[in-house]
């Protein structure tokens, strides 16, 4: 067990549960919880992490499995730091990892910048939809991206350009063992736009979506020319269900914790649906959501 030196302990929990802290309020508890002041005191506290220890970052959680046995190690948290948004310049914008993507998405509409739209229908961080390449509504995170921050595991800082990640459909591949801290953003003057775009898209969504009950979004990436929605509702598995858990009867590629499911029973939920999909379609399913942490 990691020694936390007396002047975190004020941002440090320990034993806390996740399930306090994912959209499907589910999962065991991580061994640290540190919620940074700012920057510089997220750097120093990564200094103080022992070599070897596995270090996660979370945003809005909600994307994110976390089984029921907790986390081993860090858990840094940019939620309630990591929160300066600000113009750079006519078409660019500076965004700390823990902005929320709607508020990107609505400062965007203020300043008159258009092709941030999408962001308001991701409930996650900028730093998780770095992560994620999260997208939606034809747009896509990093689209946007001039460079990133970034911290690496001793807390020093690198700035790198999107040519130093492979980037995919809901995919990132950088170096490993750093995390986004922050990133400059491109967008496109647009005089005249308002949030009655984002409201469209918004209304739309719900009508299609279960929006308000606990999920993830889309647990399964969509495999080449197809859906996975379409793909687990044909092998009729809306509703299937087990313990609290069961695939969303408005969209097949949800899964809705109703309120008392562990992440086994989601999980095993995920993996019945992976077998069936196989077993009808032969198509193997691959998650979108990020499963971490130990079993019960
Ligand atoms: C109702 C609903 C609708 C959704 N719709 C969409 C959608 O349309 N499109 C879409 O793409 N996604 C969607 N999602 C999924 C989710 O919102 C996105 O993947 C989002 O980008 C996750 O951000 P987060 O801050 O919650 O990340 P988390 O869930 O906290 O983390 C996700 C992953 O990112 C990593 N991560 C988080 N922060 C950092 C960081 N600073 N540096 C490095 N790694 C980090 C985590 O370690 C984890 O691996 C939806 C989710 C819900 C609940």
């Amino acid at each position: 067990m990691m020694q936390v030196a007396e002047k975190f302990l004020s941002r440090v929990r320990r034993d806390e549960p996740m399930s306090r802290h994912t959209s499907w309020h589910a999962g065991g508890a991580a061994d640290i919880y540190f919620t940074p002041q700012d920057r510089d005191d997220l750097r120093a506290f990564l200094g103080t992490v022992p070599e070897g220890m596995p270090i996660h970052f979370i945003g809005l959680g909600s994307n994110l499995l976390v089984r029921d046995g907790g986390i081993r190690g860090v858990v840094v948290a940019t939620q309630e730091a990591l929160l300066k948004l600000e113009r750079v310049d006519a078409t660019t914008v500076y965004s700390e990892a823990g902005v929320a993507c709607a508020r990107i998405a609505r400062q965007c509409i203020q300043w008159q910048l258009g092709g941030a739209e999408f962001f308001a229908g991701i409930p996650g961080t900028l730093g998780g939809a770095l992560a994620m390449n999260a997208g939606a509504w034809g747009g896509e995170t990093w689209r946007h991206v001039l460079e990133v921050d970034v911290l690496d595991r001793r807390g020093a800082r690198h700035t790198r350009k999107p040519a130093e990640y492979q980037i995919g459909y809901r995919s990132v591949k950088g170096p490993d063992n750093e995390w986004f801290i922050g990133a400059q953003l491109e967008f496109e003057r647009a005089p005249g736009v308002s949030t009655d775009a984002i409201r469209d898209l918004l209304d739309k969504r719900r009508e299609t979506q279960p929006i308000g009950e606990w999920s993830c979004g889309s647990v399964f990436t969509n495999p080449p020319g197809d859906h996975a929605a379409r793909l687990i509702e044909s092998a009729g598995l809306k509703g299937f269900r087990i313990g609290d858990a069961s695939v969303s009867e408005k969209h097949a590629n949800f899964i809705i914790n109703h309120g008392n499911a562990r992440a086994a029973d989601v999980e095993a939920l995920i993996e019945q649906v992976r077998r069936t999909v196989a077993q009808v379609h032969g198509i193997e399913l691959a998650t979108e959501v990020r499963i971490v942490g130990a079993p019960a």
